[in-house]
């Protein structure tokens, strides 16, 4: 249980790439990056730092072939997403300078930063950034990227896509409050990408200025009850009033995703002008689109059985 990064023996590179690590799911412009991240004011698709043997970061724009495709999330929270080698003459080269320090990147397992063109414009052009990335092959036409999962120091025990799904975190292991955040906010954005940035129930999903509003990510298991925040099939998006109502336990979700509402005769009155009882009986309407990260069957029980002896 170590961080990769402290095995990357150069102290400039290795702070670097923490930096960006610790930024995933933030969104900024082009005119931000440029101030804060070595080669953003002049690179375009791959850069390596002169005198470094490594890549530091990759960023896709929607000139690139890929940059439409959305990243896909496993339940670790890791994403796989391609990335187009830089061509030469309408080919990839990968003797390049920068192709090249991206496969010493694969050879050697260090990472890169990876920036996504965000579609939603903000000031012009604005990226978000997706964290830190392994190179895990090159397939001839392009390299697979797959970013950290939430919990980085489990060095990939997702190197497998599927991962068996635990619920609950272990002795609820110390962790410095500073990990603790970040590790939570690695969840709400993998559960954010997972969900498309809208409410699973009503599909709502506000943006300003590019940057998602009034959604958040919720613990099917509670953190109090030692629910995991180390993978997404503990989680589901809410928008805050969905989210509000579901911590009251006024409604739930059974194994085949479909909505509980409370029997509680007050909140039906209640809801009912408030159009929650029109998805009463239906499966929730937004979703994963990969049936691996749809929420845990041990965590939708765990739940409802909270909500069963609440309104027994
Ligand atoms: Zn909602």
């Amino acid at each position: 249980m170590t961080d990769p990064l402290e095995s990357i023996p150069d102290p400039t590179l290795r702070e670097r790439l923490q930096r960006l690590r610790e930024q995933v799911g933030q969104i900024k412009t082009s005119r931000e990056l440029q101030e804060e991240v070595p080669g953003f004011r002049g690179q375009k698709g791959i850069y390596k730092p002169a005198g470094s043997k490594y890549a530091l970061w990759v960023r896709q724009t929607f000139r690139g072939p890929y940059a439409d495709e959305n990243p896909r999330i496993l339940p670790d929270g890791s994403w796989v997403y391609p990335y187009a080698p830089e061509a030469r003459g309408g080919r990839p080269d990968l003797e390049l300078d920068t192709n090249a320090a991206l496969l010493r990147c694969r050879d050697d397992g260090v990472p890169v930063g990876v920036f996504r063109q965000s579609p939603e414009a903000r000031e012009g052009v604005s990226y978000e950034i997706m964290g830190l990335a392994y190179v895990e092959d090159f397939d001839g036409t392009h390299f697979r990227l797959r970013g950290e999962p939430i919990d980085w120091e489990e060095g990939f025990r997702a190197k497998a896509s599927s991962v068996p799904f635990e619920p609950f975190e272990r002795n609820p292991r110390i962790l410095a409050p500073q990990l603790r955040e970040q590790r939570d906010q690695r969840f709400r954005w993998a559960v954010r990408m997972a969900y498309h940035d809208r409410c699973s129930l009503c599909e709502l999903g506000y943006r300003i200025r590019g940057v998602p509003l009034a959604v958040e990510a919720a613990h099917v298991i509670p953190v109090e009850r030692r629910g995991t925040s180390r993978d997404i099939r503990n989680g589901i998006l809410l928008c805050r009033n969905h989210h509000a109502l579901f911590d009251e336990l006024t409604w739930t979700f059974d194994e085949r995703l479909r909505v509980v509402v409370a029997p509680d005769t007050n909140f039906r009155e209640s809801a009912a002008q408030n159009c929650i009882l029109k998805w009463e009986g239906k499966r929730l309407p937004n979703l994963p689109d990969s049936p691996e990260d749809l929420p845990g069957e041990e965590a939708i029980r765990f739940r409802m059985e909270q909500f069963e002896s609440q309104w027994r």
